[in-house]
């Protein structure tokens, strides 16, 4: 057989799937090959989004969403057919895109699960970029506050019939999303998710947003190729020690919005709110070996050993454990001995009233919780459950203070459960 010919017409010898990317003058390959994408929410515009980062061969991709693939969800998800309806967004998503990718190296993991209690902040603090693919406002201002702990682009879409919008924040070089939100709107939201005091709906009527394949595509696109700018920005001194001058930038603290019925395109700034109150980050994370599967007895001597005194663990305001409720029907104190993201509203009754529950919504069940772990007046029960039963989900960053003086704070990671979390991306 003869050697192929080079050839400079399309088609030749040499040809790679990012030829034409890689005119664009600012373009570097390399950087969109070795970028993370960390992707929230796999439904509809998730589906548009990870299309287009496996195209243009983006290299570590994370993927989360909770739900399973429904029959309606077909007309908008390319990376869904009819034979996959029942199956998990994210693990089938996470499988797709390593097929579609044109990157040969690319990575790719994925969580089933809501991600608010189950998904702790190591997977934020790894990746370069956060997209929000989300249909609900709650999840929105969880992962939004993670991206503020942690420094990281957010870029946040969301649809509504033929129109679009697409937030893109990096606090604390711009506003945050929350800044451009109204706390009425969240706690409104709140209010339908959970029940009286915090406690879990199961059955929550999701509104469920009319839209089309078209306004998910655009914004997705839009999303992405944000994203793309943003990730070379983010490697502009890299850029510039490679003697290459980045004439793009990113404004951040913006929305963008764009009507499908009247071609209408509109911007505007989201100014930084001085009331906002999710404005903080982590000053430094202390990777260590503890993991969530560790009882917390374990967990204790393993801080005491890195960090040389002895340490109490506080959750707060992230989550809590809810040791006694009181029955919410007849009022007498039950033990529950479970995490704030494990209740449901059906905990709330005893036995006997379980089996035929009065209607008590907008009753605040009293309970007796628990938000700091460690100290010598916690029920000693406490010491053999889990991180996890606990309320701290794998790959955390915790709150680690010191015992005898509470000031004295230090951000531990739970580094130990890097392989079980991100066995792809970074956990080889
Ligand atoms: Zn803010
Ligand atoms: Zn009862």
């Amino acid at each position: 057989m003869s050697e192929p010919k080079i050839t400079i017409c399309s088609g030749g010898y040499g040809e790679t799937p990012h030829d034409r990317t890689k005119l664009i003058s600012w373009w570097e390959q390399d950087i969109v090959d070795s970028s993370s994408v960390l992707v929230v929410g796999a439904g509809a515009i998730g589906n548009e989004t990870l299309k287009n980062l496996a195209l243009l061969g983006v290299g570590k991709i994370f993927i989360c969403d909770m739900d399973t693939i429904s029959i309606s969800n077909l007309s908008r998800t390319v990376l869904f057919g009819a034979d996959d309806v029942g199956k998990e967004k994210a693990s089938l998503a996470a499988e797709r895109v390593k097929q579609m990718s044109n990157n040969k190296n690319c990575k790719v993991d994925y969580f089933v699960g809501d991600i608010t209690t189950g998904l702790g902040h190591g997977v934020f603090r790894r990746f370069d970029i956060v997209l929000g693919c989300l249909d609900n406002m709650l999840t929105r201002v969880n992962v939004n506050r993670r991206c503020c702990l942690l420094q990281k682009p957010l870029l946040d879409a969301g649809i509504w019939e033929l129109g679009l919008s697409l937030s893109v924040h990096h606090y604390p070089y711009s506003s945050c999303l929350q800044c451009g939100m109204d706390s009425k709107d969240i706690e409104n939201e709140r209010r339908i998710r959970f029940a009286c005091d915090n406690f879990k709906k199961r059955d929550i009527h999701e509104r469920h947003a009319p839209t089309t394949l078209v306004s998910t595509a655009i914004v997705g696109a839009l999303q992405v190729q944000e994203a793309i700018k943003a990730l070379h920005v983010l490697n502009k001194d890299k850029l510039e020690k490679d003697g290459k001058n980045l004439d793009i930038s990113v404004q951040y603290g913006r929305k963008y919005y764009y009507q499908g019925m009247n071609h209408l395109f509109e911007q505007m700034a989201i100014p930084s709110r001085d009331t906002c109150d999710v404005h903080n980050s982590f000053e430094e994370v202390v990777e260590s070996p503890l993991s969530a599967s560790m009882r917390l007895s374990d967990a204790l001597n393993s801080l005491k050993n890195l960090l040389g005194y002895e340490c109490i663990i506080d959750t707060y305001p992230e989550s809590w454990f809810v040791i006694k409720t009181k029955c919410v029907s007849c009022h007498q104190w039950i033990d529950t001995n479970k995490a704030r993201g494990d209740l449901y509203q059906e905990d709330l009754y005893c036995e006997e009233c379980s089996k035929n529950k009065l209607d008590v919504s907008g009753y605040t069940p009293e309970s007796d919780n628990i938000d700091v772990f460690g100290r010598d007046d916690m029920p000693t029960n406490l010491m053999n459950y889990t991180l996890k039963e606990l309320g701290i989900p794998p790959l955390h960053i915790i709150t680690v203070r010191a015992k005898c003086d509470d000031s004295i704070v230090k951000f531990v990671e739970l580094t130990g459960d890097l392989s079980e979390v991100l066995p792809n991306t970074f956990g080889g």
